[in-house]
């Protein structure tokens, strides 16, 4: 496997039929109506998971060219791909850290989240050690569980912060765990938490630390919760976190995922389609085959459920989906080999949703748009140099 953010195009440049469509001007479009939301609080480009699916290196290099303040990923080596494609704009790493992957933290100049007293001082040895300072982000737990420091008892954290010799003690952050939810009590709790937590500079007339705790959720329903900085996830992407979820910021997907007709024939009524046999016509019927499948992560669980659009129509999946295939039944109209079939996106006046894909496997948007892997090439729209 080569560099995971590198489209499968085969020496000879040939692209697969199957790819992501990632429209650029879309994506800055929705970092726009974000920042006239939030300002003045600046935003945080969330690029984990290869960057929602559209591609890691792609997208932070469009982002920082179009003005993102900060980036933020999951993981260390997410930090590293983007330092080694030549992106110097500020990085924090949001998950968890091991006390042996801090030397690679600051070789990389990446920001380190700090969730406990005894990661802080495994930074600060490490930074002292190696003779970088350290940029960090203190992380507190105001009701997720995951990671951080709780809400009541993070004054050690900070105290011992104060004190870091070899950390530049930048950030302070909480994350929302229901923020998209149409009730907003919880989050209201764990804003009020939070806040609690800053009283700590205030109490010693200190200025506190860049403060961050919006996601997706957050930056529709809940102002009081931009603080210096949101972090924007699936909104920047153009999808909305959950159903419920008041729509304050006009956003749109920014990603459409395509393929071609491959194979052309009549199926007799009576012969199942597919592994396991089990979707069968009681007529005659025209049966289209696509090259995709949930070894691109176009789930199985589709099977049966999904429909896709060809000529601007949509039609139903019909049989399980396999590896690297599947079935469409087109009924008795017309698809041709080569023609465009829209798995998720747009196609005449007929649109499939993330949200419609998510529903018929069972999951979430996230988990769609995240689930189209490696294997599937990314290609570009608009973004500088483009007419
Ligand atoms: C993923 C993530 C976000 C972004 O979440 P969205 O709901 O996609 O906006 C923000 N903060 C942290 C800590 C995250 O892990």
């Amino acid at each position: 496997m080569g560099n995971i953010n590198q489209p499968t195009i085969t020496s000879s440049g040939i692209l697969r039929p199957t790819y992501v469509e990632v429209n650029l001007d879309q994506l800055t479009a929705n970092l726009r109506a974000i920042q006239a939301q939030v300002a003045p609080a600046k935003v945080m480009v969330i690029l984990k998971a290869n960057a929602y699916g559209h591609g890691l290196v792609a997208v932070a290099q469009h982002m920082v060219r179009v003005g993102a303040d900060y980036l933020g990923v999951a993981f260390l080596e997410e930090g590293i791909l983007l330092r080694e494609a030549g992106i110097t704009a500020p990085i924090l790493v949001l998950g968890g850290i091991l006390g042996n992957q801090v030397p690679q933290f600051l070789a990389h100049d990446l920001t380190l989240t700090a969730s406990s007293v005894e990661k802080l001082q495994q930074i600060d040895a490490a930074a002292r050690s190696t003779g970088r300072d350290a940029r960090i982000h203190l992380k507190i737990d105001t009701g997720m569980e995951r990671i951080g420091v709780h809400y009541y008892s993070a004054s050690p954290l900070l105290e011992a912060a104060l004190r870091c010799e070899h950390c530049q003690v930048e950030g302070i952050y909480s994350h929302f765990a229901n923020s998209d939810a149409a009730d907003s009590t919880y989050a209201r709790l764990q804003l009020a938490r939070f806040n609690q937590v800053l009283d700590f500079y205030q109490q010693r007339g200190l200025p506190p630390p860049m403060r961050h705790m919006a996601n997706s959720g957050a930056i529709l329903q809940l102002p009081e919760s931009y603080f210096d900085m949101v972090r924007a996830g699936i909104l920047l992407y153009g999808i909305y976190p959950s159903g419920e979820t008041a729509r304050t910021v006009a956003v749109r997907p920014g990603l459409a995922w395509k393929s071609q007709v491959v194979y052309f024939k009549v199926v007799q009524p009576g012969h199942p389609v597919s592994y396991g046999s089990t979707w069968q016509s009681d007529r005659m019927t025209r049966v289209v085959t696509i090259p995709a499948g949930y070894g691109d992560g176009y789930f199985r669980s589709l099977s049966n459920k999904a429909e896709v659009l060809i000529r601007g129509r949509r039609y139903p999946v019909i049989g399980r989906v396999c590896m690297d295939q599947l079935m469409v039944n087109i009924g008795w109209e017309t698809a041709y080999n080569g023609d465009e079939v829209v798995l998720l996106g747009q196609s005449g006046d007929e649109q499939i949703t993330c949200e419609a894909l998510a529903n018929w496997a069972g999951t979430i948007p996230y988990e769609v748009l995240t689930n189209i892997n490696t294997r599937v090439p990314r290609v570009y729209l608009g973004g500088a140099g483009t007419a």
